[in-house]
């Protein structure tokens, strides 16, 4: 029951609104018997569907025909009819089977009758040009019956049958209440083989009426088409049968099930699981596909109880007990559940369980069929198997779903979207299929992994940054698929950065200039986010990532930093020679200045350099965002380097009143390994703060020393307007300037901390600080001695 992959080869209209539809099958070792039907799906549907993306559809063509196979269907307008219909010629739908027990019997001289109406024929096509083909010597005869000649199918493929077949008649009739007319073809055909195919109701009529009409029921050969989005008009059940649950007794009398060789032996070798249990659920037969499904052999089970075998832990105790109500009671129970494999694989089953009666209507035994509908559910089994690994062992699919939606951020919204309530298993799994199609249609890359880092689900815009498939990705650890890179400079590293989600239980978001190295070799710019998933109770099971393509957005940042770069370095030349003029004349290089233009000079001078600044921080600010080149780490005297910081921010010191001190410092200090430049501009930055920040006659206080092996530390302590509680968290974002501090100094970027941190970091330090809106600041520094950047 492999799936088959096969191109859409043909396309033909071959009644009103009727399509046959064929698929290439040359060179494919595909087999059925003419009667049975196959199960298509579609890759996509264009239309939404309620009923999903497969379907079951009679085989039209003869299994002679290796070449191709078609199907035939009436377009009801179904988002799943339309699709295919709409599907161009080549394009590739996936088909399973062959299913159904309805074959041409052995006896090629045996007289056949069948029985059909609408699309109904369809099986009968397949097996007149089979018998055709064969040289089959009984008469066929087929009785078609349509309310009206529109719904009658392949009318001209029949008259083109007749015509080279003279063992062949059709008769066309309006509908079944024509007693005159079955009494006589009963009469003739009494041992042909009569075949019944249409709408469940169609089937039902024709076998109470050639029953009235006293044909035995082992001539008596039917199958209930599927699929009826409308059921096809026939006539009510006549006054011949009384009730529906005769009907019933008819449909299934226990003799023709199993009271033949034949059957048994189709039964063993069907694709369909069966499996009959005695009254209690005790298993007394199964046969090989239902071996093969749930990996069970037939010696290892039967005489056990079905359910405790297959039970998953993951339908509700309530699905068994509505099933065995029905059941009990007689009645036909369907169900969809998740089951469990010998193996411990979890898998979704299709079940159709049938009552057995004995003539006096008393249930004896219980027959199922039993249906791996797995594929149709891939995602939703791949995700829980996998989380089942990482989840505790009796964690229900509730709690896993559960910790699925935990990890989106408005997993609330989508909760109430998607209207999640109290649901039956059924509708358990649309939902968690509703978020899985929900995820994988985003226009985000979404991809999530299980505690060893194994991808268990990824979104198709995950496939397309990676460039691999989610075939490719499942079950292998994540780096293989998604290998993030940190660029800078020349450095490039690949970052774990998943890994320490999971240890930390913290989400994090990627370091700038993060990248994908896509499988072709390309690399995309992205930003993203990680988040743990935790399960109901908290624990964390694996971690989901959440990355977008962020090439606009860096080519857009990277136009602001070359304008600002750009606009600043055109301001610094002319600031330059403004200020060497200044200086040339404060200097008195050129005689004496009278004292009022000496003082407005001064001024002048002062801000020049408040811009000279400005024009620096704007290109730090660049350089920050920038790729432009890192300052190399070298061992620097730190303690020297803070004095050159200090006394060149003396006249700024001085003519605020403001005293700048050293505490108490240990003799020796070690050297620091950092990026001398880029260190000074830092400490200057804090040190300038610490002077403009503070009020008149305050005092700045620099303490420095060895903090454990390998870090110095810097603090620097004012007794300033301080820093008000509620925007210190802002205070190192660029353009951030406090309420308080833009009263007393106008003019300020907001740019200088921004640019000192990053320093500060770049060369593998770190700054905090403490701060009393009144009181004073203290900057916190710690510097790297040795190097381990
Ligand atoms: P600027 O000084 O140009 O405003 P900075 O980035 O250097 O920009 O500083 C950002 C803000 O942080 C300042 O505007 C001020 O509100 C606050 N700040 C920095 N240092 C101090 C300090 N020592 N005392 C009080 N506030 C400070």
């Amino acid at each position: 029951m492999d799936m088959l992959n096969l191109p859409i080869i043909g396309r033909e209209e071959v009644g009103p609104g009727i399509f046959e539809v064929s698929f290439d099958i040359s060179g494919i070792d595909f087999h059925f018997t003419a009667g049975q039907y196959v199960r298509i799906t579609l890759p996509h549907l264009l239309y939404f569907d309620s009923k999903g993306s497969f379907r079951d559809f009679s085989i039209c063509s003869s299994p002679n025909n290796r070449s191709r196979i078609s199907i035939t269907f009436r377009n009801t307008g179904s988002g799943f009819k339309k699709t295919l219909l709409e599907m161009p010629l080549g394009e590739i739908v996936s088909m399973r089977g062959p299913y159904g027990l309805m074959a041409l019997i052995e006896d090629v001289n045996r007289d056949v009758v069948f029985v059909a109406s609408g699309t109904g024929v369809t099986p009968f096509i397949s097996m007149i040009q089979y018998a055709s083909e064969i040289g089959y010597r009984g008469h066929l005869r087929l009785i078609y019956v349509n309310e009206n000649k529109r719904q009658a199918v392949h009318t001209l493929k029949l008259a083109s049958l007749c015509s080279g077949n003279s063992n062949l008649s059709v008769v066309y009739i309006r509908n079944l209440l024509d007693e005159d007319f079955f009494q006589k073809e009963v009469t003739q055909l009494q041992n042909a083989a009569w075949y019944v195919a249409g709408p469940p109701s169609m089937v039902l009529t024709t076998i109470n009426i050639l029953k009235h009409f006293k044909l035995p029921s082992e001539n008596i050969i039917f199958e209930e088409m599927t699929g009826y989005e409308k059921i096809s008009p026939s006539t009510p059940p006549t006054t011949h049968v009384s009730t529906y649950s005769e009907a019933k007794n008819i449909l299934y009398p226990k003799p023709f099930l199993l009271s033949t060789q034949k059957l048994n032996a189709i039964i063993e070798t069907s694709g369909e699981g069966v499996i009959i249990t005695d009254t209690e659920g005790i298993i007394l037969y199964v046969n090989k596909e239902w071996q093969k499904i749930t990996g069970w052999m037939s010696e290892e089970i039967v005489g056990k109880v079905t359910p405790r075998i297959l039970k998953s832990g993951k339908t509700p105790m309530k699905e068994y007990e509505n099933l065995w109500k029905t059941i009990k009671r007689g009645d036909v129970a369907r169900l969809e559940i998740v089951n469990r494999r010998k193996n411990g694989d979890f898998y979704y089953a299709e079940d159709i369980i049938l009552p057995l009666k004995d003539d006096g209507g008393n249930v004896t035994e219980f027959v199922g069929f039993h249906r791996d509908v797995t594929d149709k559910h891939a995602y939703l089994t791949d995700f829980i198997n996998k989380s089942e690994e990482l989840a505790e062992q009796n964690k229900s699919l509730e709690d896993t779903k559960k910790a699925m939606l935990n990890l989106l951020d408005d997993a609330q919204e989508l909760e109430a979207n998607l209207k999640l309530e109290k649901v039956s298993i059924g509708q358990e799994k649309e939902k968690s299929e509703s978020i899985l199609q929900f995820l994988k249609s985003i226009g985000d890359g979404v991809f999530a992994v299980d505690m060893d880092l194994r991808v268990i689900f990824m979104n198709t815009m995950a496939e397309k940054l990676s460039g691999y498939s989610s075939e490719d990705a499942l079950g292998r650890k994540y780096t293989d698929t998604f290998r993030f890179i940190f660029e800078n400079d020349s450095t490039v590293s690949y970052t774990d950065f998943i890994s320490q989600v999971i240890t930390t239980g913290l989400a994090s978001t990627l370091p700038n200039h993060t990248s994908i190295v896509m499988r072709d070799g390309n690399i995309i710019p992205v930003s993203d986010s990680a988040s743990p998933i935790r399960d109901a109770s908290g624990v964390i099971v694996g971690c989901i990532v959440v990355f977008q393509d962020d090439t606009k957005k860096r080519e857009r940042d990277q136009l602001k930093d070359n304008f600002i770069s750009v606009a600043a370095h055109q301001l610094r030349t002319p600031l330059g020679g403004m200020r060497w003029s200044m200086e040339a004349l404060l200097g008195e290089d050129r005689g004496k200045l009278p004292s009022e233009v000496r003082s407005e000079l001064e001024q002048l001078y002062e801000n020049s350099q408040r811009m000279v600044t400005l024009v620096n921080d704007l290109l730090n600010t660049t350089r920050i965002d920038g790729t432009s080149s890192k300052e190399k780490p070298e061992l620097v005297d730190i303690v020297n380097l803070m004095h050159k910081v200090v006394s060149d921010s003396l006249n700024e010191a001085t003519m605020r009143s403001i005293s700048v001190r050293f505490s108490e410092m240990p003799e020796k200090i070690p050297l620091a390994f950092v990026a001398p430049k880029s260190i000074y501009e830092a400490l200057q930055n804090i040190i300038i703060n610490a002077i403009k920040y503070n009020n008149h006659g305050g005092s700045v206080i620099i303490g420095m020393y060895q903090e454990g092996d390998d870090q110095i530390r810097i603090n620097i302590a004012d007794t300033g307007i301080g820093i008000p509680k509620e925007q210190q968290s802002k205070i190192f974002m660029k353009f951030s300037r406090a309420t308080n501090a833009i009263l007393k100094e106008t003019d300020g970027s907001g740019l200088g901390l921004s640019v000192a941190k990053f320093f500060i970091e770049q060369s593998g330090g770190k700054i905090w600080f403490e701060s009393q809106e009144g009181k004073g600041t203290t900057f916190f520094i710690e510097l790297p001695i040795q190097s381990d950047i």
